[in-house]
């Protein structure tokens, strides 16, 4: 599992191993908050070829590259970072294939990107289009996009040219307990819940823009059964993995302050937005695999929340929190 001290990559080890395999997380820092689950964590950077060789020892039956320099609008979308997200992020992948193809690994996930979708697809806030075939002629908003769509195209010609089996997501912003939260790469759900559970009953959040873009979130463990659902078929993919429940973001920050039983004024500032639309296109997906995410944002939204609110009391219960 290489990205296992990540948000997914923590949840999918979790998932594999209470299914009873053995893994091997591989990542350059442990999960933050709780300890792995795996059998063997190898702590390291994949951007050298030579750690990737090593920790791919053995002819492993599966391979989930998920690993990614990653995060939410705020570091995705302001450009600032997109120089090193576009060299991280494809050493990363192509180190990983390479040691794949070496050791002779029969099967190997990779984990893509709504991002990779064309911006002129994502102008109509109501009626964006993401089914998987509207991905060409590319023009992705973000260079996390260009890259993730590059990323796709090196692991479907490994998948050709070295007879590996290949199967790519596509996930739609993904979102639940033990995902980042705050300093900067967290993404829309966890830094809404977080300005919700800090807020006073009656006080104000800050939006970034109108709030009238929208979005789906798939919650994480829909993200995991259709990774493994998808990994155990015989389709390569790309397949969207995401929710088809549209939101705008106004709209997820009202759900949340219901949720928290507060009641919140929204305070639209200036901020990095990306598409006016984006929502997962499940057609390709029911039709292939027999099967689509179905739990309503709400319930994973009050799950994310509830956990998002530990983390805040108990930040605040610490003696160095800000007076
Ligand atoms: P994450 O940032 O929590 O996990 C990525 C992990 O990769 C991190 O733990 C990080 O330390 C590790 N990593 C980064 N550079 C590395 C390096 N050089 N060597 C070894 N490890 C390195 O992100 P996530 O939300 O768990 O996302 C997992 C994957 O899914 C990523 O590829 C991401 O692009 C993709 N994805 C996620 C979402 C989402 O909504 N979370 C949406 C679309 C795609």
């Amino acid at each position: 599992m290489c990205g296992a001290g990540g948000f997914i990559g923590a949840h999918l080890v979790g998932r594999l191993k209470a299914e009873g395999f053995w893994v091997r997380g591989v990542d350059l820092r442990q999960p933050p908050f709780r300890p792995t689950a795996a059998d063997e964590f190898a702590q390291g950077d994949l951007r050298d070829a030579a750690f990737a060789r090593s920790v791919t020892d053995r002819r492993f039956d599966e391979v989930y590259q998920l690993a990614a320099d990653m995060g939410g609008a705020g570091f995705l979308f302001t450009g600032e970072h997109d120089a090193d997200i576009m060299r991280n992020s494809a050493l990363i992948n192509i180190h990983v294939l390479d040691a794949c193809r070496r050791r002779g690994v029969g099967r190997i996930f990779y984990s893509s990107s709504a991002c990779v979708y064309p911006q002129h697809n994502q102008r109509d806030a109501q009626h964006p289009d993401l089914a998987e075939g509207s991905v060409y002629p590319a023009d992705p908003d973000s260079e996390y996009g260009w890259e993730k769509l590059f990323a796709e195209r090196l692991f479907l010609a490994h998948g050709r040219n070295h007879g590996m089996a290949v199967r790519i997501a596509r996930y739609h912003n993904i979102f639940g307990p033990e995902g980042t939260w705050t300093g900067g790469r967290e993404k829309s759900p966890a830094a809404i819940c977080r300005k919700v559970a800090m807020a006073e009953d009656g006080g104000a959040v800050e939006i970034w823009g109108d709030g009238q873009q929208t979005r789906s979130f798939l919650y994480i463990d829909e993200c995991i059964e259709g990774t493994l659902r998808l990994m155990r078929s015989r389709h390569t993919g790309p397949f969207n993995v995401g929710s088809e429940e549209m939101v705008t973001i106004d709209g997820l920050a009202a759900m949340t302050a219901a949720i928290a039983g507060k009641t919140i004024r929204l305070r639209h500032v200036a901020g990095p937005v990306g598409v006016h639309g984006r929502r997962s296109d499940n057609t390709l997906v029911r039709a292939t695999l027999g099967w689509a995410p179905e739990r309503p944002l709400r319930e994973g939204l009050a799950a994310t929340f509830a956990w998002i609110k530990e983390q805040v009391d108990r930040d605040l219960a610490s003696p160095h929190a800000p007076a």
